[in-house]
């Protein structure tokens, strides 16, 4: 068989392109597939990144497939990979411009799709006052009126950190409360309101949340809402799924130390394998990936 690169990268988000960057200064030759829908597009700053600290998203691409640049091995596809087959020594995939090419490895680093509650305004306010994560927004929101979307073991994971940034904060679960006698209590000495009540829409002026409103028509001023994630995480392609890669309950495919997923030649890298979401920990399980594929490809090489 003969093989266009060593390497099929699908994702040229922070996971694929650091992959991409191991692969290169081992001169391994990799093809980074990518079809621009990043996970943090809506929001206008990639914050609790070491040296590039607020830095925009599409800046932090630009950035870095320009330190690729000297990197002769990597290549890069701007368009979406429809689909992988494996085939005795590799794996055939087919490319969106209507291509087939082969390669030897394939890395999965093409992220989750956020699902985002349906109420009007909710699409609109993701990543600018509502977040997913504290770590990379709760600063800019800190000692502000909160609230957070959660219920059961979320809401009681999601609670205590929340609270760490505003003691201004309702907990909205939107629906029937399923939380425990003890939080309950807590809350009730925290002062902060439960609102069972589910959310019809927000309102809000640009891009500032203003008011939450209740389908009862109860309205509730906030500055910000962060919300707990909805399981299992979906991925944004189903190209590991149909190469037999399975999953855990919570939607992760399952990996080993170095990144390979339950199918041999097949690794995973970036959110669509671990709940510990960040594009500096994307950037971290692309390099442990692509030292897993050059393991693997260094050992063939040797040992024939
Ligand atoms: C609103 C928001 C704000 C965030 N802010 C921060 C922050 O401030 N700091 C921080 O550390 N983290 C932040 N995050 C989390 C961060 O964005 C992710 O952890 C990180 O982007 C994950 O990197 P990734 O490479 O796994 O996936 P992504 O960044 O999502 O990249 C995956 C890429 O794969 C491509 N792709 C998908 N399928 C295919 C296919 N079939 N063919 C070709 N290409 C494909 C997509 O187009 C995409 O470009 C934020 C997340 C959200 C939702």
């Amino acid at each position: 068989m003969e093989f266009d690169y060593e390497v099929l990268i699908i994702g040229g988000g922070p996971a694929g392109l650091s992959a991409a960057m191991s692969l290169g200064r081992l001169s391994r030759t990799a093809l980074v597939c990518d079809d621009n829908r990043p996970r943090n597009a809506p929001s206008t700053h990639v914050n609790n990144f070491p040296s590039q600290d607020g830095i925009h998203p599409a800046e932090w691409r630009k950035k870095t497939r320009k330190d690729l640049e000297k990197y002769k091995t990597i290549g890069f596809f701007e368009g979406a990979v429809l689909s992988v087959h494996k085939v005795d020594q590799g794996f055939v995939a087919q490319l969106s411009s209507g291509a087939t090419r082969n390669f030897k490895k394939v890395i999965l680093a093409y992220g989750i799709q956020d699902k985002l509650l349906s109420a009007p305004g909710f699409k609109e306010l993701w990543g600018k006052s509502i977040f997913h994560c504290p770590f990379c927004h709760g600063f800019e929101v800190r000692g502000a009126s909160l609230g957070l979307i959660a219920n059961g073991e979320l809401a009681a994971h999601g609670l205590p950190m929340i609270y760490g940034l505003s003691k201004d904060l309702i907990l909205f679960t939107n629906g029937k409360a399923n939380l425990s006698e003890d939080l309950q209590e807590t809350l009730r000495g925290r002062n902060v309101e439960v609102i069972e009540e589910p959310i019809d829409h927000l309102i809000y002026e640009g891009e500032v949340l203003k008011v939450v409103v209740l389908i009862d028509g109860q309205k509730k001023e906030r500055d910000a809402l962060f919300v707990a994630p909805i399981f299992p995480f979906q991925s944004k392609s189903p190209i590991g799924e149909s190469l037999g890669c399975e999953k855990t309950e919570l939607g992760f495919y399952k990996v080993g130390e170095r990144g390979e997923t339950t199918v041999k030649g097949v690794f995973a890298a970036g959110d669509n394998m671990t709940m510990m979401q960040s594009v500096l920990l994307a950037c971290a399980s692309g390099v442990a990936a692509a030292a897993g594929v050059i393991f693997s490809l260094v050992s063939e090489d040797f040992h024939g």
